[in-house]
């Protein structure tokens, strides 16, 4: 899968949000957003004006920067939860959560989603007991995530666990930190993901 490639914290100046893509240092007071509270570049500090248009493509953008998901994946995400019954937007936050990475990091498995997927990829996961390093894999209720035995011990873990108060839990999902594995008890509602997009102008986007 493609990476974003630019420094990270300007990711989150762009979008003037905290997005959470660096894990520890999201908390601190070295965070970009905190640090240099406008856009990067040149023009960063001149008022910004944006047409409908420009509004709509920021929130699309800074969904996909949350998340780590390139353009046609996004796409591809958006299709599906215009094809499924209810509301097209917080379905599609609703595919958006439930990728594995981001259940991961939702976990405490990782201080961020990035860091959750490198994990993934590098085949520390397993999903029901069995082995799984795609981070776009979709889980569903009743999936139990793990780290994988043989690789419980690995420092990566250790530090991963020390830092975790820092990110909080979630209800939709049963956590055993000693294990280091969790449980989808639900799909979480709309209201219990809290990430700052307004989904619906992704609709309107997508629909033009
Ligand atoms: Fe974003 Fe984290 Fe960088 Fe702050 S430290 S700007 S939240 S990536």
């Amino acid at each position: 899968m493609g990476r974003h490639t630019e420094a990270v914290c300007r990711l989150c100046r762009r979008e003037k949000d905290k997005l959470y893509l660096k894990g520890d240092r999201c908390y601190s007071d070295k965070c970009g957003v905190v640090r240099h509270a406008y856009p990067p570049g040149e023009h960063g500090q001149a008022r910004q004006k944006f047409s409908e248009y420009g509004m709509q493509l920021r929130e699309k953008q800074k969904a996909r920067r949350i998340y780590g998901v390139m353009e046609r994946q996004f796409r591809r995400y958006f299709k599906e939860a215009d094809r499924r019954r209810g509301v097209t937007g917080e379905i599609l936050i609703q595919l958006l959560e439930s990728r594995l990475d981001n259940v991961a990091y939702r976990l405490g498995l990782g201080r961020s989603r990035a860091e959750a997927r490198q994990l993934i990829n590098h085949g520390h996961f397993e999903v029901n007991g069995r082995k799984v390093d795609i981070p776009s894999y979709l889980i569903k209720v009743g999936d139990v995530i793990a780290v994988r035995e043989n690789r419980k011990n690995k420092p990566v873990f250790k530090e991963i666990t020390e830092a975790r108060d820092q990110q909080g839990t979630v209800d939709w999902l049963e956590v055993d930190h000693e294990k280091l594995q969790g449980r989808v008890l639900r799909m979480p509602q709309r209201d219990e993901i809290d990430v700052p997009v307004t989904e619906h102008l992704i609709v309107e986007l997508y629909s033009r």
